[in-house]
């Protein structure tokens, strides 16, 4: 994340637009589908008025108009365009490919009825095998930094000794390892292959274990060298440096002999680390019978929750990213997966007691995930669902006043955030069948995949008009990225202070307001960088409506 590479730092930003014709309209929507009986909105953007308006459904296979409606009052003026119209169209529920109509322009296709996001999902996880370090066979790449790590940072000494950090995934577009976001993503992962084993156990490449459960492996291997002699934890692999030796792949790296670990530790990682340990113990015990792994995980997580009453609350180590606020959240789902792996009824009490001390969760990252342990705790005592409702409703009343239906402000990585709205519903729902947020949950996804101002479906390669030019090396030497989900929109103020060198930002700026700004662009690494924990979270929420018959 985060990836500042030296040249881009000089800046001129181009004001120059691409022109657009005062009569021209543009239709949002989400370009893959829905299924039939989900609410299916469109938005409209106009320079001039367009109230009453009739707008058709014209189907793909024969051209013909199968549904009309009308466009009602002009919702508000959003950036250039003094009128804009929210259509929904959620009474068509016939199953195929259509386009909706408006005057003489018409939107992208979209499916009712089983829309493919099993083929979005397993491409997510792809993004994982790019991004694969050491000798863990990655794809697009030759195995690479093999050398890791190369040095021992603790606070302001270098420790002279080498340790086997190899393996992992690189973060994002950069080169750097942490170990925040690799427990997050390790987590999540097993998470989603738990909660349901039947969508989450495709086995593309054929060998008898779920692609998902093998991804995780990678991740947890990693987590298990970063334990340094039991009282530290490996926080960072790499440093800065990596972010000014421009774009180079990572086996031909210059740095590949020069790359530091970083050690800390602070209740928050351990909350993380010990999760994604226990979680893995237990699986790696009960479905593939790994006992001496098992018992790895076991040991070093246990280890670790037993040191959490003697570290600081948050760590504080490696290069200022990532760095958390708070730790309950996280201390609360290590309590309860350990309860979950060993049955001992004061992990329970413990999980409890954290998870009240966190509270409702009003954001969705690496470091605000308290919401995965009211989820856990809601299974041995249902008003921890509560709190998974206060979250839902927050976002409720914001998305209400949103043309788009975003549930947040874009603050940085939002992309994630919306989707972890999806995922909140996806768990709320489960526990309670309460099914009040689902019209909330579809518009985070409807956002992420096109019903938004650029209309431009953040998932690379799906859609008809799809981010491509991630900030990411693999974009720059590769021409393409596997599994590229975008970062998202961010506040034109927060943009600015970056000062990136944006190359082509014609098309985009016609489409932006002052609450939200997008560049599909290599340069930019604030908007569209993709990283492993929304591509962790986006697994969890496009897997949960793969259809299986
Ligand atoms: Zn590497």
């Amino acid at each position: 994340m985060k990836l500042i590479f030296s040249i881009v730092l000089i800046f001129i930003f181009q004001c120059s637009s691409e022109l657009i014709s005062s009569d021209e309209i543009f239709i949002r929507l989400n370009q893959i589908g829905f299924q039939e009986n989900e609410t299916k909105t469109a938005v409209v953007l106009s320079k001039r008025n367009l109230n009453n308006k009739k707008f058709f459904i014209i189907s793909v296979k024969n051209n013909s108009k199968v549904f009309e409606g009308k466009l009602e009052k002009s919702y508000s003026s959003y950036g250039k365009f003094n009128f804009t119209y929210q259509v929904d169209f959620s009474k068509f529920t016939t199953f195929g490919f259509y386009k909706l109509q408006l005057d003489n322009q018409f939107s992208s296709t979209f499916e009712i009825g089983n829309p493919s996001y099993d083929k979005i999902t397993s491409t997510l996880l792809d993004f994982f095998k790019v991004q694969r370090c050491g000798y863990t066979s990655p794809i697009l790449h030759k195995e690479c930094h093999i050398a890791d790590a190369t040095s021992i940072i603790l606070g302001d000494k270098v420790i002279d000794e080498k340790i086997d950090l190899t393996g992992g995934w690189h973060d994002a577009g950069d080169y750097i390892k942490f170990l925040n976001t690799t427990a997050f993503s390790t987590y999540m992962l097993i998470f989603a292959y738990e909660f349901d084993p039947v969508k989450f156990g495709f086995d593309n490449d054929s060998n008898g274990a779920p692609d998902i459960l093998e991804e995780a492996k990678i991740g947890l291997d990693w987590l298990i060298r970063c334990n340094y002699q039991n009282k530290l934890l490996v926080t960072q692999v790499q440093d800065l440096r990596d972010h000014d030796v421009g774009w180079r792949m990572p086996e031909n790296d210059t740095l590949r002999f020069d790359r530091p670990a970083f050690l800390g530790i602070g209740k928050n990682l351990i909350g993380i680390y010990v999760s994604a340990l226990s979680i893995g113990a237990r699986v790696w015990r009960d479905k593939f019978y790994m006992n001496n792994f098992s018992d790895l995980c076991l040991t070093t997580a246990e280890n670790f929750y037993s040191i959490r009453n003697s570290v600081p609350d948050v760590d504080s180590s490696g290069t200022g990213a990532y760095l958390d606020k708070s730790f309950n959240g996280k201390l609360a789902l290590a309590a309860i997966e350990m309860y979950k792996t060993t049955n001992r009824k004061i992990f329970l009490d413990q999980a409890k007691f954290y998870a009240d001390k966190a509270g409702a969760d009003y954001w969705w990252s690496y470091g605000d995930i308290s919401s995965l342990a009211h989820y856990r705790l809601s299974q041995y005592d249902q008003k921890y669902a509560d709190y998974l409702k206060i979250s839902l409703e927050h976002y409720k009343l914001n998305y209400k006043k949103m043309l788009f239906g975003n549930g947040t402000p874009f603050i940085w990585g939002t992309n994630n955030t919306l989707l972890g709205i999806a995922l909140k519903n996806i768990l709320y729902k489960k526990l309670t069948n309460d099914f009040s947020y689902d019209t909330l949950a579809i518009s985070q996804r409807d956002y992420v995949l096109g019903k938004n101002p650029w209309g431009i479906c953040f998932i690379g390669g799906f859609g008809n008009r799809s981010a491509s030019n991630f900030h990411h090396q693999f974009t720059k030497f590769k021409g393409k990225l596997p599994g590229g989900f975008a970062a998202g929109p961010v506040d034109k103020k927060i943009f600015s202070e970056y000062k990136i060198q944006i190359e082509n930002s014609s098309y985009f700026v016609n489409f932006e307001n002052e609450n939200a700004v997008y560049y599909d662009d290599k340069n930019d690494y604030v908007t569209n960088e993709p990283t492993i924990i929304a591509n962790a979270t986006a697994i969890f929420v496009f897997g949960n409506s793969i259809i299986k018959n």
